[in-house]
């Protein structure tokens, strides 16, 4: 076997805060092994990257230019700085023009005897896979979700044209899948469905970067067997080349182990959320806040959720992205001492992980389920878009540690979800019985994800596994 120290692993993660945060703790993961890493992004998210590796010196960051795309806003680098999503086609087109420095990057590490063990790249860099195919390096691939997700997400991509018939509430089935709640076509990720000969623009590129995916060495996922264990031979089964799924999350975790001993984070620098949530001192009162890196959510939905938080009487902590929306006029003084709204950047986890945090109020995006999860916190799940519905019909029917809002059946307003309904959740999720409840198998399943990457642990245990079998390649 060869020297640890001699090992070298490429990771090239999306440009979206989503996508690149599992994979820059999965980069410190296999740097903790005295592995060599080389992260590859484009300049302005390398920037933002390089604050959270200081402290792993096996960790290399290695630029490539983001190309000038017609169509495209200037200076866009990711996904949450495009105007709209509807930009999002524009850059995932554009993305595919760091072929060529990839390749050249990956030409000069085989000859300057660094060539790596494979090169883990996102789903939507399938243009990676030829080249790592062209020059002999096994690619994994890794999607940033649920194993659950990605095998509906594939079983409908299979079957759309039958799915395309069906109106949106009725319900759907997937041959092959054992599924712990009723689908509805309403509930599939838009991209598998929409057309069903696949022939627009998006589903071309997905189709484009699915059968990169389909032809890869291996799958990184970022979530554990006790978690999803029912659900990865349907995975698995769509790659055909005989391609394993490796389970390896909650990949924070690793971290966390090693720094605190498993203990609930002890904060050494304070910002103002925590220094908030310590004055805070029932435990489990407050409800977090949070709709993601992406979601477009509009002004007067945002007064809605605010009248609604209000009205639940309970205490909360809200992350507002917008930059135009600001609290309705006589709301300041109604929720003075009792509510903390944030809208900078906070860190997550560690509001996740706080004592006094009880429930968490979010669009189920799949890291924040996986962090709630992980910090033993309940979810009230209010999917937005994408894959989201689908964490959330597993985190509330499939693992029962989360409750739904109810939505508007008018979906034509921008009101998606009213007042009464943000207020009518989080009073069952924070005070009521089925809250409770959730709570107890939030907290269960917080304790088998801590295990899950502990030494000896399910994902620890594959990622040893893992290493070993690419040194044997
Ligand atoms: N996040 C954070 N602070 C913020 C906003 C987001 O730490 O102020 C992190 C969050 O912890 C999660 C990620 O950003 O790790 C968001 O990913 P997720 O999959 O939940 O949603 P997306 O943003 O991709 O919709
Ligand atoms: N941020 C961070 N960690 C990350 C991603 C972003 O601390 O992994 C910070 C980033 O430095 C910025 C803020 O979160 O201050 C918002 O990030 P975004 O990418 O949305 O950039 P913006 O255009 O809002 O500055």
């Amino acid at each position: 076997m060869p020297s640890p120290l001699t090992s070298h692993v490429v990771i090239f993660p999306f440009m979206s805060q989503g996508h690149t945060l599992p994979l820059l703790d999965l980069s410190k993961a296999l740097s903790r092994q005295q592995i060599k890493v080389t992260v590859i992004t484009t300049p302005s998210n390398a920037k933002s990257m390089a604050k959270h590796v200081t402290d792993h010196p096996h960790i290399h960051i290695n630029e490539i230019p983001f190309p000038a795309i017609d169509g495209l806003p200037k200076g866009c680098e990711n996904t949450s700085q495009l105007p709209s999503m509807e930009f999002l086609l524009p850059f995932l087109l554009a993305t595919k023009q760091l072929q060529k420095p990839f390749e050249e990057l990956l030409q000069a590490m085989i000859k300057s005897n660094a060539t790596p063990l494979c090169v883990i790249s996102d789903f939507f860099l399938g243009f990676t896979l030829a080249s790592c195919q062209a020059l002999g390096v096994p690619r994994l691939v890794f999607h940033g979700m649920s194993v659950l997700s990605m095998a509906i997400s594939k079983s409908s991509w299979v079957h759309a044209p039958q799915i395309n018939s069906l109106s949106m509430l009725d319900p759907v089935d997937l041959p092959g899948m054992k599924l712990p709640f009723t689908l509805t076509k309403a509930d599939l990720p838009a991209e598998t469905v929409t057309s069903s000969n696949h022939d627009d623009p998006m589903s071309q590129f997905i189709g484009e970067v699915g059968e990169a995916d389909a032809n890869s060495w291996g799958i990184i996922v970022n979530s554990f067997e006790e978690l999803e264990k029912n659900h990865i031979p349907s995975f698995e089964s769509f790659y055909m080349n005989g391609a394993k799924a490796w389970c390896l999350g909650p990949l924070f975790m690793y971290e966390k182990t090693e720094a605190s001993g498993l203990e609930k984070s002890i904060n050494q620098n304070p910002s103002m959320s925590t220094q908030w949530l310590d004055e805070q001192i029932t435990p489990d009162s407050v409800i977090y806040v949070s709709f993601g890196t992406q979601a477009d959510v509009s002004d007067s939905q945002l007064d809605e959720v605010a009248f609604g938080l209000e009205e639940s009487g309970f205490p909360f902590l809200w992350v507002v992205r917008s930059k135009t929306w600001s609290l309705p006029s006589g709301m300041e003084e109604k929720i003075e001492g009792r509510g903390l709204i944030v809208k900078e950047w906070v860190d997550q986890r560690q509001i996740l992980s706080h004592g006094a945090i009880g429930g968490f109020l979010s669009h189920c995006g799949w890291n924040s389920v996986l962090e709630s999860v992980a910090a033993g916190v309940p979810i009230l799940a209010w999917p937005m878009m994408a894959e989201q519905p689908l964490n959330a019909k597993l985190i509330v029917d499939g693992l029962e540690a989360g409750l739904s809002v109810e939505r508007v059946q008018n979906q034509g307003s921008e009101i998606v979800v009213s007042r009464q309904a943000v207020s009518e959740g989080v009073k069952e999720l924070m005070g009521g019985q089925k809250g409770r409840s959730a709570r107890k198998r939030a907290a269960a399943l917080g304790r088998v994800s801590r295990r899950a990457v502990q030494k000896g642990g399910s994902s620890d245990h594959t990622l040893s596994k893992l290493i070993d079998q690419l040194r044997a390649c």
